[in-house]
């Protein structure tokens, strides 16, 4: 009998003896989180039982946007953190996570983290640093951002954050900074879909009630990974037991379309035409909505703007959609899409029978993110939830805004009257959000230059397309004068920073979080759980740095003591914005910005707390996550009282909605109106349905806008309706026979996280190669052999990578995944050994690591050696057995901006073919010169600014650190 048959087969009180703490329950109990007994693992396992006793302190995980719960486990004698655990308190992933999460042990221990700030010694990118402290790294950077902010230079100051972890504390950051200066990684994730979902409803986002659907029909490979991919699978599972049909589009069999009951890997960028199709048939066969488009969908509009010659009555919209998607025929979309006409037929019917409301839909990344024009793919896709009803039903699929929660900050901060064209550049008034990607081609154009660029979570040299372009502007002290890099991870960006600082990974840091994973909302509470601890054995922890690892600092109270350097008399107004409200003139202390935060900013937290006669921090720093009470179904069915309209002082306009003067700038982004704003950009407060007034939707006309005025205003009137457009990659534009196909270099494993997992030993050792997926039929046509080398070739340079032929992938497609390729450029330190090896990089200018000066004034980047074996303080360094670091992809891709959506169209239209004679694994080849080119061809393509009224982008519209209306016109 093993040991565990032991303890399962005893009986109570020789389990308590063998296991002391426990009862074999799935989660401690929180009553015993205060002092928590298991025995030692490791002695254990040398046939020991020794207890130990632990304090478990929850927070979240840091390692996807998820922010599901763990519990860390504090050793009580040590004061070690020695694992993570699910929360079962957290409403989102319930006690569970996925492979990431308790791996963030291994970012904590990992002995090749930053510790120390750290500033540059040598030229950018030559690798010396010199240790430095806190103050010295505060003085300096506040002082130069202070000199801007005081010679006017505000535009010159820029964040730019890839993984954000909260939700508003930024926002509030740089409205008291008063600059426009947020940068995101958004337009090469989301972009696409969030215009399509933007469109339709003003929320940018889908929020799915998977668990409760009839229907699940998702285009991406939402199971592993999925913008919130635990809480989002675990339901996607459960809908699935209760009988649900699970639908997955896909050009590869991935863990979700294994999972599915239909795998339909249509032609990429084809996704669209096969929604359509199923409309259609929708529509033909009786088996839509017709109540809730008939209440919901402004049909009025779309009757006149596209048939003024039918009378504007109900009855005509059924016919008239059909007219308007008569060539979507289920035997084209066979053809378009490449798939069966008896598949869409079925799925149709499944659908159909989804009415009414039981229809669960998501599109985030995939088809959204990969094609010229797939921001129209989310769009048609959730028509097909508009026309069975299933939105904010149960079963169906909400606004994003419905089941989120942001807690308006303490201390309130006017907001900001800048635009920074930078960021949000005439050319692109729709983009969601800044056209963060061609930052480096504006600087290159000479549109503006940085001061100071924070880079936080962020590694473009290595995630974006076309990274050379961003080494070469990081590398130009007169386009970037000072890059800071917050970071909890070495990156191949890092490495080219002035200062480099190093920031908690989840169990190091306080964040407040909340995403639409479920019918519901919720607040996640990341926290430092080193302070927690001290403070729990009576300790007082001034600055978090001075509980975490080395000097490991968290962002909050960073930026609090930044400002102050920034602003040291107050004189710039910024000061009193980082003041303590209890004790003004006095640094605001953390403890007391969460505490009104949670007392009066979440509803319903506080009465939960006092029932546990704790106060709503407390409350948060014991469970570390809280759900909101109250009903998120149906929102835009809440009725509009008179007593609201009046205090308002709304007015009905001839469309039925109630409007007030405008309030643009009063506020963030729309996620923040379904926590606990009642207005939208432009002022209305609800719309008359039926003689009522209810909450409708935050678009103008506060209906579902089949018909979209926005984008026949904006200079896009042929896409104002649901449309498929095709793909930059569209399958009949290829030359086969010549080698072109599509490649596909954007899907996730459900083992790592773009840079961050490349910290956490236990993942690295689960997934450390990514090969090209390449269907047999196309191995054969191409003369690629098994697991040979293949040259991929794009518009601006090369890459060399190995094959696996498969029958998982669409013949015409081959794909690789992203995460891999990673590359330091010194034996012993830069981005982590688990999984990087180590390259060296020639360029027109000189070369980097041991590279060169090229002589063909490319960029190249050529293998020393892949992942090795090293010593450190970990001994499991030591026994590292593998050996890829895969190829860097991306350097090849240039950037290529949807001209609607600025979403960057991943997928590249690629030639194939075997490795030349002097290729070798992880050869790079690239041509700056080339990708200006590019970029200039794709920003040919749009139809620039300004639009109705002078204004550079729709009021209406989510943008971060929304800014003034004044701000938005251009007059
Ligand atoms: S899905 Fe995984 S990586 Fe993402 S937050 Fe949850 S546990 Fe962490």
């Amino acid at each position: 009998m093993t040991r565990l048959d032991d303890v399962a087969a005893a009986g109570a009180a020789e389990r308590q003896r063998l296991m002391p703490g426990t009862q074999l329950t799935n989660y401690p109990p929180i009553e015993r989180w205060g002092d928590w007994v298991e025995n030692d693992p490791q002695e254990w396992a040398h046939g020991r039982r020794t207890p130990r006793h632990y304090s478990l302190i929850p927070t979240t995980c840091f390692n996807c946007e998820a922010c599901c719960g763990l519990v860390a486990f504090v050793d009580k004698a040590s004061g070690d953190v020695t694992k993570f655990e699910g929360n079962p308190h957290h409403p989102a992933s319930r006690g569970r996570n996925c492979a990431k999460g308790p791996a963030t042990i291994n970012q904590v221990h990992d002995p090749d983290r930053i510790l120390y700030p750290l500033k540059r010694a040598g030229r950018r990118g030559e690798g010396r640093w010199e240790r430095i402290d806190w103050a010295q790294a505060l003085e300096e950077i506040g002082g130069r951002i202070g000199r801007a902010f005081a010679e006017g230079r505000h535009d010159e100051v820029m964040y730019h954050v890839g993984r954000p972890g909260d939700d508003s504390y930024m926002e509030r950051v740089l409205h008291a900074w008063g600059i426009d200066g947020h940068n995101s990684h958004t337009n090469i994730c989301s972009s696409g879909a969030r215009l399509g979902y933007a469109a339709w409803m003003g929320f940018d986002r889908p929020s799915g009630d998977h668990a409760n659907a009839k229907v699940i029909f998702l285009i991406s490979s939402h199971l592993e990974a999925g913008h919130y991919f635990n809480p989002h699978a675990q339901r996607i599972i459960e809908g699935k037991m209760r009988g649900a049909k699970v639908i997955c589009v896909d050009p590869r069999l991935s863990n979700t379309a294994s999972m599915s009951d239909y795998w339909l890997p249509v032609w990429p960028g084809t996704e669209a035409f096969l929604c359509l199709a199923i409309a259609r048939l929708l529509i033909e066969d009786g088996t839509w909505d017709r109540e809730f488009v008939r209440r919901w969908v402004n049909w009025e509009v779309f009757l006149r703007e596209t048939r003024p010659d039918l009378e504007c009555t109900f009855e005509h919209v059924g016919p008239a959609l059909s007219a308007l998607y008569a060539e979507y025929t289920p035997q084209e979309a066979a053809r378009v899409c490449g798939i069966d006409e008896r598949r869409v037929r079925e799925i149709a019917e499944h659908i159909g029978r989804a009415v009414p409301g039981r229809l669960a839909s998501h599109n985030w990344r995939a088809s959204a993110a990969g094609n010229e024009g797939g921001w129209q793919t989310a769009r048609c896709l959730f028509l097909l939830n508009v026309l069975t009803g299933s939105v904010g039903t149960e079963g169906g699929t909400s606004p994003n805004g419905w089941n989120k929660f942001i807690p308006v900050p303490p201390k309130q901060v006017h907001p900001h009257g800048r635009w920074n064209e930078l960021t949000w550049p005439q050319e692109y008034p729709l983009s969601h959000h800044e056209l963060s990607m061609l930052l480096p081609h504006f600087l290159k154009e000479g549109r503006g230059r940085l001061d100071t660029y924070f880079t936080r979570v962020y590694n473009p040299i290595w995630t974006n397309p076309d990274g050379f372009s961003w080494l070469e502007v990081l590398t130009d002290e007169q386009l970037v004068g000072c890059h800071v890099a917050l970071t909890p991870i070495w990156s191949e960006t890092a490495w080219f920073a002035d200062y480099v600082l190093p920031m908690g990974v989840a169990s190091e840091r306080h964040d407040v979080a909340s995403y639409e994973t479920h019918a519901g909302r919720w607040i996640g509470f990341r926290q430092p759980v080193m302070k927690v601890f001290a403070e729990q054995q009576g300790r007082t922890v001034d600055r978090t740095y001075d509980g975490n690892p080395g000097e490991v600092w968290e962002e909050h109270e960073f930026w609090i003591d930044l400002s102050w350097r920034i602003d040291p008399d107050g004189a710039l107004g910024i000061r009193q914005h980082f003041e303590s409200i209890e004790q003004p003139g006095t640094p605001l202390p953390i403890d007391e910005y969460y505490a009104h935060l949670f007392e009066h900013s979440v509803p319903g937290l506080p009465v939960a707390a006092a029932g546990e006669g704790l106060t709503p921090l407390q409350y948060m720093r014991k469970y570390g996550a809280f759900s909101l009470p109250g009903d998120q179904l149906e929102v835009h069915e809440h009725i509009v009282g008179a007593e609201e309209i009046a205090a308002a002082a709304a007015v009905r306009d001839g469309d039925g909605v109630y409007r007030v003067p405008a309030t643009a700038g009063s506020h963030g982004s729309v996620d923040e109106i379904g926590g606990h704003m009642p207005f939208i950009g432009d002022g209305s407060l609800g719309v008359e349905i039926d003689g009522d007034v209810r909450f409708g939707f935050p678009t103008p006309s506060r209906k579902l806008e089949l018909f979209s005025p926005m984008l026949r205003d904006w200079g896009w009137p042929e896409y104002a309706l649901p449309t498929w457009i095709p793909s930059h990659v569209h399958w009949e534009q290829l030359d086969l026979d010549a080698g072109e196909r599509i490649l596909l270099p954007t899907f996730r494993l459900p083992t790592l996280i773009h840079t961050r997992s490349a910290q956490a030993k236990w993942l690295a050792e689960i997934s450390h190669s990514h090969p090209l997926w390449i269907h047999p039929s196309d191995a054969d046509a191409l003369g690629i052999d098994v697991n040979g080398l293949v040259r991929i070739s794009t518009q601006t340079g090369h890459f060399v990578i190995r094959a696996w032929r498969t029958e998982g992938i669409r013949p015409g497609v081959v794909a690789a995944s992203h995460h891999m390729g990673r590359w330091r450029l010194d034996e012993a330190a830069g981005t982590s050994g688990w999984t990087a090896g180590v390259a060296a990089v020639s360029g027109p200018a000189g070369g980097y690591g041991t590279g060169s000066r090229s002589d063909d004034g490319r960029w190249h980047i050529a293998t020393t050696h892949g992942v090795q074996p090293w010593s450190s303080s970990d001994p499991d360094t030591a026994r590292v057995w593998w050996s890829d670091a895969g190829v860097h992809q991306n350097l090849t891709f240039p950037v290529q901006p949807d001209p609607v959506s600025g979403m960057h169209c991943w997928l590249q239209r690629v030639t194939v073919g075997p490795a030349k004679p002097e290729d070798r694994y992880g050869d790079i080849a690239v041509d700056t010169g080339r990708s200006m080119e590019v970029y200039r061809e794709w920003l040919a393509k749009t139809r620039p600014g300004p639009g109705p009224d002078g204004l550079r982008r729709p009021l209406h519209l989510a943008r971060p650190v929304k800014p003034l209306a004044s701000a938005y016109t251009t007059t």
